[in-house]
């Protein structure tokens, strides 16, 4: 296969993704739709396998092997999401369903902390739904005040805007690190720095920028980051929140259940220790494991070499796509992650994503759970293609002629 890149062996990768051999209305498929959820690696689906095959049984509390083998691979799991992150320690780890699932958590356990009438809570206009909707019914629950920090015509986070929406009523900045929309690549450590000196507590929703590049927590600074495991190679309904020690401890619980417990009477439930106080029930342990086999994967290409070719796969869609007339680019930050999202003029985007669909050619259509940044630029939704390692030059030229297809036919 023609790649024009050799940053990384795609021949061999390509083989290791079982999906991508596979046609789409008798044509080979390609797969741009990375933003919503990856694709998953053999490797990934052989270990979420085993587990279940060999290993299934549940973890924590039981004597026997299996459960002691099963509480093994799951307690190994945190430790691989440890390191990735570079996180201090295992205990910052903790397991949830997912970004939206980590987000509500620490929405709910901050909120009856640190949220009272009159605090404000500082996001950004590009943030999805899901750093949006908890805090504004925290908000509205406590008497809180949500702030938006405004984005330039390219789609970018205005600094200056930001400084002069903090303040010491500012109780919690949460922004997104990689926009799933415009592909922009925020600065959250100079985010981070600003609104510590505040005095305001930091959360990254990382969804769209763990899969893409490297993050490390210490180095950032965070006192929370969150993510999913699907966008980034491992399986649907687990995800991550890490949280500095202190800050955890300093919480209290999400949700009320076995495991999450030290000891329990009618009287009173004391709380278990991290990470276990905000576990409660049986967790996704298949999942878990599923997600430290991605890390595993990705580690082996290595994360530098997976953002270096993407990197090339954008500059290319974006110098091609630019090419069509009547083509607008959403989101033309400096700094940005390998998502193109565009409009053309007199067309639909959902008619084109039909379009190319019957060409086996998967994209995403529609306002991607950021409806106020539709707003913000005026516009009911885009066509988005987004790009993963696994993804080629030669898949963009198919792209790119089969949206020329496209054009010609909606015009
Ligand atoms: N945040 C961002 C930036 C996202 O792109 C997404 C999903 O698209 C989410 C949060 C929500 O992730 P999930 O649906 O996996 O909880």
């Amino acid at each position: 296969m023609e790649t024009k890149t050799n940053i990384i062996d795609l021949e061999s990768i390509r083989k290791d993704f079982p999906i991508l051999t596979r046609k789409v209305n008798g044509k080979p498929l390609i797969y741009f739709d990375n933003g919503a959820t990856s694709q998953k690696p053999q490797a990934v689906i052989a270990a979420i396998e085993k587990y279940y095959t060999l290993e299934n049984s549940n973890i924590h509390r039981g004597i026997h092997t299996l459960s002691q083998e099963a509480t093994e691979a799951y307690e190994a799991a945190r430790n691989t999401v440890q390191h990735f992150l570079n996180a201090e320690h295992s205990k910052e780890i903790i397991f949830t369903s997912g970004t939206t699932g980590s987000l509500n958590l620490l929405a709910s356990s901050i909120g009856k902390k640190h949220i009272n009438q009159g605090d404000e809570i500082i996001i950004s206009t590009m943030e999805h739904h899901s750093n949006i909707v908890p805090w504004q019914m925290l908000c509205e629950e406590k008497g809180a005040i949500l702030k938006v920090v405004p984005i330039n015509d390219k789609g970018e986070f205005l600094m200056n805007e930001f400084e002069n929406l903090l303040s010491d009523k500012t109780k919690l900045v949460s922004v997104t690190h990689v926009s799933n929309t415009l592909g922009t690549i925020n600065p959250v450590k100079e985010i981070i720095a600003k609104a510590h000196q505040k005095g305001a507590l930091v959360i990254i929703d990382g969804a769209q920028a763990v899969p893409h590049t490297k993050v490390d927590v210490r180095n950032l600074d965070c006192d929370f980051y969150v993510f999913s495991a699907h966008k980034m190679l491992g399986p649907t309904g687990v995800g991550i929140l890490y949280g500095k020690e202190s800050l955890l401890n300093d919480l209290p619980p999400y949700q009320g259940g076995g495991d999450m417990i030290k000891t329990v009477t009618f009287e009173k439930t004391t709380y278990n220790e991290l990470p276990h106080k905000f576990e409660a029930g049986t967790p996704n342990i298949a999942g878990g494991i599923g997600l430290a086999a991605a890390i595993d994967y990705m580690n082996k290409i290595g994360v530098d070499k997976i953002e270096a070719h993407e990197h090339e796969l954008l500059s290319y869609a974006t110098k091609e796509i630019k090419q069509i007339e009547g083509i607008r680019i959403i989101g033309e930050a400096n700094n940005k992650a390998s998502v193109l999202s565009f409009l053309v003029d007199g067309t639909h985007p959902s008619d084109i994503g039909m379009i190319i669909d019957k060409l086996g050619i998967a994209i995403r259509t529609g306002h991607h759970c950021t409806e106020p940044l539709m707003d913000r630029f005026d516009i009911p939704g885009t066509a988005r293609a987004s790009f993963a390692f696994y993804n080629t030059i030669e898949e963009i030229d198919t792209f790119i002629h089969a949206l020329k297809r496209a054009i010609k036919m909606l015009l």
